[in-house]
Parts: C-alpha cells; sequence; structure tokens
C-alpha cells in the first residue's frame, strides 16, 4: 500500500504529514533538483493552523511566524475604514499567522524527513506521466521511471502536469488584468505591530504585514505586495514565481502614499528583492477525481492571493482527503469522496476572490467617495463592513463559532508519534 504525491509544496508535503498520522506509506515525488525556501510572504488562517497543531507543528510555527493581531483596511489616501481582530484576539480557539512561504515550506519538509525518513521525498523528479491499473496507478517519473502506487495525489501547482493531463484544452492560467510586485523590507512593524494592512482598492492596492518576531534592532521583515491593474488589451509576462520586478514599473503609482501609519514608498524602496507575477487563477473544475487519481492545492483551485487562503485550503484538502482514507481506505471511493466534500467549497472561494473577496470593502468606498470622507459610518454602515467580512469566512470555512465547535477532521497526532 502506497500514496504517490507529485510535489512538495504546502499541499503535498502536508498530504504526507497526515499519511504518516495514519500509518499509511507514501512516496513525494518533486520537480525542483533542490527544495529551498522560495517566495515571499503569505497568512495562515486558524483553520489551516488548527491542522498544523494537530499534525504536532505549533512551536515550530511561533519560531518562523508571527501571530496576525488584525486586519485593517485604508483608503487610497491612507483613511481607515475598517478593522477587525484576528486569531485568537478574535475569539478564534487558534491564531492566524503571517509567515515567509518558504519557512513554512521547509518547516513541513523537516518534519516529513523526520517522520517519514529522508528517502520519503524524491527531489528532480518530475511526474511526466499516469495511468490507472487494475490495483491502482503507474506513474512515470521523468519520462522513464515507472512507479507503482494505489492513488496518486497530484499537488503540483498551478501548471500541474496532472490536471492538464485531464483537462487538455486547458491552456495556460487566467488572468485578471492585475500585476502584483511582492517584496520584503526590514523595517519597524507598523500599527498593532501585527497588523496585516490593505490599503486602495481593486485598480491600485497595497498589502502589507510583518511575518517576523522584531530583532535586537526592533526591525521586523515586512511582506508587501503592490497591486496595479492594467487594461484588458495589455499583455504581462508569464508567471514565474522567481522573475525580479523593476521599480520603475510600479514605484511612481505609489509615489505619494506616505501615511501617517506607514511611509509605503519608503518601505518599497528599501526591499531586499522584488519579485514581479501576474495575477492568475484557474476556473473552477466539474471534477478534481479520476478513478485513483486526484488533485489538491493550486492544482485543484488556483486562487487570486486575496482574503489569505490558498495555502490554508491546501492544508484543509490534505486532512479532509486523510479522514476519507481512514473511513473508506487508500482507494477511489476516497478520492471521491474527498471531490465531493472539498471541491464545491474551493470553487466557491475562487470565485469569491473574483469578485475582490473580503476586500471589496475597499472598493465600495473608492466607489462611493474616491477614498476621501470625515467619517466612514457616511459611507459605509459598520453593519455593511461586518457583513462583508463575515460572509467571506463562511464561504471560506473559518466563521469563528463554526470553527470552534466543529469537531477535529482527524485528531491530534499521537506525541510519540512527533
Ligand atoms: C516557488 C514558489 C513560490 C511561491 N511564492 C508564493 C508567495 O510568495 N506568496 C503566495 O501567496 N504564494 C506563493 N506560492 C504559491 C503557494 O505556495 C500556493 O498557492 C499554496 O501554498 C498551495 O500550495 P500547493 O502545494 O498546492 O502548490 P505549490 O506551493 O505551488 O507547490 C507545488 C509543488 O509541486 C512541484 N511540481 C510542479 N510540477 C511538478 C511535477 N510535474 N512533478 C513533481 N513536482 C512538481 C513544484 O516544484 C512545487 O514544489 C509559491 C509557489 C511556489 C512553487
Amino acid at each position: 500500500m502506497v500514496v504517490i504525491i507529485s510535489g512538495a509544496g504546502i499541499g503535498g508535503l502536508t498530504v504526507a504529514l497526515t499519511c504518516h498520522q495514519l500509518g499509511i506509506p507514501v512516496k513525494v515525488f518533486e520537480a525542483v533538483p533542490k527544495i529551498t525556501p522560495l517566495g515571499v510572504g503569505i497568512n495562515l488562517q486558524p483553520h489551516a493552523v488548527r491542522e498544523l497543531f494537530e499534525l504536532g507543528l505549533a512551536d515550530q510555527l511561533d519560531a518562523i511566524g508571527l501571530r496576525t493581531r488584525e486586519v485593517a483596511y485604508f483608503s487610497k489616501h491612507g483613511l481607515p475604514i475598517w478593522a477587525e481582530d484576528r486569531g485568537k484576539w478574535a475569539g478564534y480557539n487558534w491564531p492566524q499567522y503571517s509567515v515567509h512561504r518558504g519557512a513554512l515550506q521547509m518547516l513541513l519538509l523537516d518534519a516529513v524527513m523526520a517522520r517519514l525518513g529522508a528517502d520519503c521525498v524524491t527531489t528532480a523528479s518530475k511526474v511526466t506521466g499516469f495511468e490507472q491499473t487494475a490495483s491502482g496507478v503507474l506513474v512515470t517519473i521523468n519520462g522513464e521511471q515507472q512507479v507503482q502506487g494505489d492513488v496518486l495525489i497530484a499537488a503540483d501547482g498551478i501548471h500541474s502536469t496532472i490536471r492538464a493531463g485531464f483537462y487538455p484544452d486547458e491552456g495556460a492560467p487566467v488572468w485578471g488584468g492585475a500585476v502584483l510586485w511582492r517584496g520584503t523590507t526590514r523595517a519597524k512593524a507598523f500599527l498593532s505591530g501585527a497588523s496585516m494592512a490593505m490599503a486602495g482598492h481593486k485598480d491600485l492596492k497595497f498589502v502589507t504585514y510583518p511575518i517576523s518576531q522584531p530583532d535586537e534592532n526592533g526591525l521586523s521583515l515586512i511582506n508587501w505586495i503592490a497591486d496595479v491593474k492594467f487594461d484588458n488589451s495589455a499583455t504581462w509576462n508569464r508567471e514565474d514565481y522567481n522573475r525580479q520586478g523593476k521599480l520603475a514599473d510600479f514605484l511612481p503609482k505609489f509615489g505619494d502614499w506616505n501615511f501617517d501609519w506607514l511611509d509605503i514608498p519608503d518601505l518599497i524602496r528599501k526591499a531586499d528583492a522584488i519579485y514581479e507575477f501576474p495575477m492568475i487563477d484557474r476556473n473552477p473544475l466539474e471534477r478534481w477525481s479520476f478513478g485513483n487519481i486526484t488533485l489538491l492545492g493550486d492544482a485543484a483551485h488556483a486562487m487570486y492571493p486575496i482574503g489569505s487562503n490558498g495555502a490554508t485550503q491546501a492544508i484543509i484538502d490534505a486532512r479532509v482527503l486523510g479522514k476519507y482514507f481512514k473511513s473508506h481506505g487508500i482507494n477511489a471511493a476516497a478520492l471521491k469522496a474527498y471531490d465531493a466534500e472539498r471541491r464545491p467549497i474551493c470553487n466557491a472561494v475562487v470565485l469569491a476572490n473574483r469578485g475582490n473577496g473580503p476586500d471589496q470593502v475597499l472598493q465600495v468606498v473608492e466607489q462611493r467617495c474616491k477614498g476621501r470622507f470625515d467619517r466612514v459610518e457616511d459611507i459605509l454602515s459598520p453593519n455593511e463592513m461586518a457583513k462583508m467580512a463575515a460572509d467571506y469566512k463562511k464561504v471560506a470555512g473559518f466563521d469563528v463559532e463554526t470553527l470552534n465547535n466543529a469537531p477535529s477532521i482527524l485528531g491530534k497526532l499521537d506525541d510519540k508519534n512527533t
């Protein structure tokens, strides 16, 4: 019995840890020759954090990340619109974390190697083909080597080879017309010291939050994203997480965004590195599971980075898949049940993010008053704002009461196994 996982990203590694919890052997095949801590910041919502805590990773998460205290929205003139507590401050039983994506991936990789053995993850091994057999799957690695397993989990990201195998006409991801410049800067944290701030509106937006504790000089690693919409006829560079960005392409648009709570142009100018990435996603699918093969994480539901749900939903996918392995066995029936539970939820999040997700509050203020007001309550009532925030949490599965009262998906990892 063996579960084959294509991709050692956040989704694939969480599947491996979940299988370990259930005593199921796994083999992970990763295309890159060496896994290194790539990317910039992400946020993990409390429902994903609950799962990582139940996998025994609470101390490790605290060591690499920062517990997100609040989310605060501002107009393009820096005026406060809406703020809400997050994580335990908001009444959840679990925190929300701001972390470096690469650090999270390495944390999961270390746990996989320690628990499942160093030979569980094979790098420089791209899954290039697959076929269903009477007893499971036959997976081709690098066009030559063949490996047998009971099921194949495609956690191979937004450019999934396996998804393309099932949907050969789908083509490239869908570009929404915006480009994101992402960076990190060592600077003093702003507002509460652990705030995620969003300013602007859907065509010109700046998102920023610290992803580390302050160092001995009081400086934190601050993650930021400058999001600029272009007209629909524009074309942009193909997506590549490692493409370097140029200041001249976007800094002028934020030139006068020096607010009393943060000097945005200064933060941008002092960045260690800047990456450019188009805002892309994938259309929702009608099916993820095909016999003994299923899609998971970005391979199944790549979404706009709005509402902090990309990595979160991949982690939940892995845990729900594990739940069905436990109840149905390592077989097509488990994959079908996983598809039935997870696909409608993730498809709804993809579509909600296309409608700006919780950031819609910024857009409404921009439309009603171009971001200038004396009293925000005259523009948008507190009830309307609270409803937008609450509706998104319900869609994405982290409404506080529902989550706190939900039974654990798989229970806590027995301490002796960690
Ligand atoms: C290098 C990189 C940097 C990123 N940076 C950010 C960021 O800064 N901010 C952000 O919000 N999100 C970022 N993301 C996306 C984010 O990690 C995902 O949205 C989310 O974590 C869901 O993860 P996933 O495991 O489904 O996919 P991913 O994290 O994309 O992982 C997929 C993995 O599969 C591997 N792979 C791809 N094809 C194959 C194949 N055929 N065979 C075997 N392995 C394969 C990839 O190398 C990768 O390791 C990044 C992803 C990558 C790969």
